[in-house]
């Protein structure tokens, strides 16, 4: 697709850190799949993933973590509801 940023770009699929804040609590997420343009290197992220991230890291601040980094692998099972 056409990068809504630099409006001059195409996105190719690929891999970028996604960072996640949430009161105290901060996640890394590294190789997350994203779009990423070819030219200015903004990133795309799948409003799947997204949310599949944000449950993520509701679900580590409410297990008292303060910092957290990892290398996303993507659940078919949905992250939330699984604790109530
Ligand atoms: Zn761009």
């Amino acid at each position: 697709m056409k990068c809504a940023m630099c409006k001059r770009g195409e996105t190719k699929p690929g891999v970028t850190s996604v960072l996640l804040t949430r009161g105290d609590f901060t996640l890394v997420m590294r190789e997350v799949p994203a779009e990423i343009c070819e030219i200015c290197g903004e990133d795309y992220i799948d409003g799947k993933i997204a949310k599949d991230l944000y449950h993520l890291a509701e679900r580590m601040q409410n297990q008292g973590t303060l910092l957290d980094v990892r290398k996303y692998q993507y659940q078919n099972d949905p992250v939330c509801g699984a604790e109530g």
